[in-house]
């Protein structure tokens, strides 16, 4: 545990002092003065030793980041959706609490061979087995056939409408969390649940950080020179022969 704290949760007092004391960062920019509870995960607060240091400024050359985020899904997805983790400050140097929402897409199908997704559904003589679709809603929301606008894959290969909506996940940067909360009208167990909530950001934040510490010791970072194809533009004259 390096940013997850113990605390004891029968005491309001020191609930109150654990969210009010909890450091905190923008979650957009100084100007916009909103806050949340954040950490500062600049390399050297990271209590890392000078060899894992060292490792470390090497890997921070590299796009590491997908590779030790893991974390923030399993967070994301423990809290609903309500809550999310994101990076901020110049250099991404601080790990911040943010609101967040899962919203529907508004797909209605996807094609079964390259996944593009559609607004409209696929008709199926069975939608109007329910009796209520007109042909105005017929025009509107549906295709006849499922041909994929795409790759122009159809029939069993083509577009299938969804069995459950796809959904994204709407972050609002903008919100802060708990800024000038008065703490002290709050009842023991919002206190215990919101402290709850704080905790395990701050065991989200200790898992990314082992994952960076273990990526840093079981991994060195090489260069190669890679070959890059690159489209250019030439002339070809055509010659009489
Ligand atoms: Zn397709």
């Amino acid at each position: 545990m390096f940013f997850e704290k113990t605390l004891d949760k029968r005491s309001k007092k020191v609930m109150i002092d654990f969210v009010t004391g909890h450091y905190r960062y923008n979650t957009m920019n100084s100007w916009n003065r909103s806050t949340s509870y954040a950490h500062n995960i600049k390399l050297h607060k990271l209590g890392l030793t000078s060899e894992q240091l060292n490792a470390a400024y090497d890997m921070l050359q590299t796009d590491f980041w997908d590779e030790i985020d893991q974390p923030i899904a399993d967070f994301t997805s423990e809290m609903s959706g309500r809550y999310t983790i994101g990076t901020n400050g110049r250099s991404s140097g601080y790990l911040v609490l943010y609101n967040s929402k899962y919203e529907l897409t508004g797909h209605k199908s996807h094609c079964r061979t390259c996944g593009q997704r559609n607004y409209r559904y696929v008709y199926t003589p069975d939608a109007t087995a329910e009796g209520v679709i007109t042909a105005a809603v017929i025009a509107r929301d549906y295709t006849i056939g499922n041909r994929c606008g795409a790759c122009g894959a159809e029939g069993e290969y083509g577009r299938v409408n969804y069995t459950l909506p796809p959904k994204r996940l709407s972050v609002y940067p903008g919100k802060s969390i708990d800024q000038n909360e008065e703490f002290s009208e709050w009842s023991m167990s919002e206190l215990r649940n919101h402290v709850e909530l704080v905790r395990r950001f701050d065991q989200a934040c200790d898992e990314i950080r082992d994952n960076f510490i273990e990526l840093i010791r079981s991994c060195k970072v090489v260069e190669e020179v890679v070959m890059i194809p690159k489209t250019v533009k030439r002339i070809e004259c055509c010659h009489a022969s």
